[in-house]
């Protein structure tokens, strides 16, 4: 597609973002199965909720500037969740496994925020009302998601740094 306005640019990031979110939708679920500490087994599975709902919210979106729902490959998301699928070849649940499956999931958070936190400033220069407090919304529960993770983090590293002594 051609990128010579901030239009095209808000439709490429939001064409970006709806594909990220449905690679993820379909990632944690593994992710969360592979997690040993039932605490981030749930924050995980909770976020998948979530999940299910922004792509719903994204869609709403796509509606408010009448273009068609439709993703583009998110290269990016495929390379996180790639490197977060390298974690379980060995198959079993760990501490250790939970430290990591926390850091491939902040790392996610973040891009996620960095996507949204964009679109909503340019949402706002370009005056499409509607949009904005959906993607607010979901912008709020990415960053709560990576509180989350941060507060999980403060115990679990230790249970993994004392993991096989
Ligand atoms: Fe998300
Ligand atoms: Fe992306
Ligand atoms: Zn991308
Ligand atoms: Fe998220």
């Amino acid at each position: 597609m051609s990128m010579e306005s901030l239009e095209d640019l808000f439709l490429d990031q939001l064409k970006d973002v709806f594909n990220a979110e449905k690679q993820l939708s379909k990632a944690l679920p593994k992710l969360a199965k592979a997690a040993e500490s039932e605490d981030l087994r749930e924050a995980l599975n909770s976020h998948l909720e979530e999940t299910m709902e922004q792509i719903e919210r994204l869609e709403k979106v796509f509606k408010s500037i009448d273009k068609p729902a439709r993703g583009k490959t998110c290269k990016a998301m495929e390379g996180l969740v790639e490197e977060g699928s390298e974690l379980l070849e060995e198959g079993e649940t760990s501490a250790v496994l939970d430290a990591g499956l926390i850091c491939a999931s902040q790392k996610v958070e973040h891009y996620e925020i960095a996507t949204y936190g964009t679109l909503i400033t340019w949402a706002e220069i370009l005056g499409y009302k509607k949009a904005i407090p959906l993607l607010q919304a979901t912008l709020d529960e990415e960053k709560a998601a990576d509180e989350k993770l941060t507060e999980l983090a403060s115990s679990l590293n230790f249970e993994a740094a004392e993991e096989a002594k």
